[in-house]
């Protein structure tokens, strides 16, 4: 186990978990525990050493899209300087480029296009999402991998999912569950740096509390039994594998029903559902896990308590199972159009794209 005083760019320290308090990590005797030793200076130079090298990279990328090819060489000879490598070794390599030869070739065909990604045989039920919200974004994260800013708030639905788990996991081994037993999970969970004051996190804090409120009493009224909690998968669709997680697999009868769990504040629509890659994707899993389709898939809003239900039908799964394998092939050809619309709004990489400014 590991902890780190203070996280990126953090003003303030860290809280310690509830876990480490609880085992006493400094006297413990079966507790070996050490402190790095860390040079701050160096520390500080290296992080300041990475952003600057994220910077340049965002900025090259975001003036190839622009066809602003002049700004990119002084970026690279920049970058080059930071590696610690001499700059001019990029100059004289391109001096003994023979340019002609190089176009010569290229309208001969001698030269292709690159292919950019190497056919890939295992992908995750997020990658299709993301490939339908807009293929630029899936470019953008899953070929280059660029990193996306650090939110700066904290990721609520993503702490009340952890509580439910653990929740849902007492359940499962016949345990009592009550708020009380939620809120120390959520103290433990709770990571309250990217609050910038403290009435925010408390109102955050509160927000949480209310979320596992209303799903401990719902539970109390499920008539059915939890009997996966975050499960994880894999499936085969011909050659590929296809990963994910379920929320929560629950048995009625002899019929499961899965849950995904939402703390959004805009909940699906039906029809929305039925092609909802992931959903239907859980559904082929569950016949996977335990031989038979379920019953109902659906998307357990907490905030709202409102539970949206379908029962899938065959020709809808085979349409996604048709989907996936044309959106693969869309990905090995590197058809990467752009699709702006709304969602530029809310894109992690709009100030990479050159498309979000043709909107407006
Ligand atoms: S800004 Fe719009 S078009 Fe560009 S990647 Fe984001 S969603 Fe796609």
């Amino acid at each position: 186990m590991t902890y780190a005083k203070r996280y990126g760019d953090n003003k303030r320290d860290s809280k310690i978990s509830q876990f480490l308090e609880e085992i006493d990590y400094t006297k413990n005797p079966n507790i070996y525990f050490i402190t790095p030793r860390a040079d701050p200076i160096s520390i500080k130079e290296d992080s300041i050493k990475g952003l600057i090298r994220q910077n340049y990279i965002s900025e090259i990328i975001s003036d190839l899209h622009r066809n602003d090819y002049g700004k990119v060489l002084p970026k690279l000879m920049l970058l080059e300087k930071l590696e610690g490598k001499e700059p001019k070794s990029i100059v004289q390599n391109l001096k003994e480029l023979d340019y002609e030869a190089i176009l010569k070739q290229i309208e001969e065909g001698e030269i292709k296009k690159e292919k950019i990604i190497e056919e890939e045989l295992t992908f995750s039920a997020s990658q299709f999402t993301t490939y339908k919200r807009c293929p630029r974004i899936y470019k953008y994260n899953y070929v280059y991998r660029i990193p996306t800013l650090p939110k700066p708030y904290f990721d609520l639905g993503g702490t009340v999912h952890n509580v439910i788990e653990e929740l849902s996991k007492k359940i499962m081994e016949g345990e009592p569950i009550d708020i009380h037993l939620a809120i120390r999970y959520l103290k433990a969970f709770w990571k309250g740096e990217g609050y910038t004051t403290e009435k925010a996190e408390r109102e955050a804090m509160d927000d949480a509390v209310e979320i596992l409120d209303t799903f401990i009493q719902e539970q109390q009224n499920m008539g059915t039994t939890i009997v996966e909690a975050e499960k994880n998968f894999t499936i085969k669709l011909e050659k590929y594998s296809i990963r994910g997680f379920i929320d929560r697999v629950d048995k009625d009868g002899d019929d499961y029903i899965i849950w995904d769990y939402k703390t959004s504040k805009t909940p699906m629509s039906e029809n929305e559902l039925r092609k909802d890659f992931q959903l239907l994707i859980y559904d082929m899993a569950v016949q996977q896990l335990f031989g038979k389709r379920p019953k109902q898939v659906g998307l357990w809003y907490l905030r709202q308590n409102k539970k949206v239900v379908i029962e899938p039908k065959d020709e809808e799964i085979q349409k996604i199972k048709d989907q996936i394998l044309e959106t693969i092939t869309k990905i090995m050809d590197e058809d990467f159009t752009p699709k702006p619309g709304w969602e530029c709004g809310n894109c992690d990489y709009a100030i990479l794209c050159d498309e979000k400014e043709k909107l407006s």
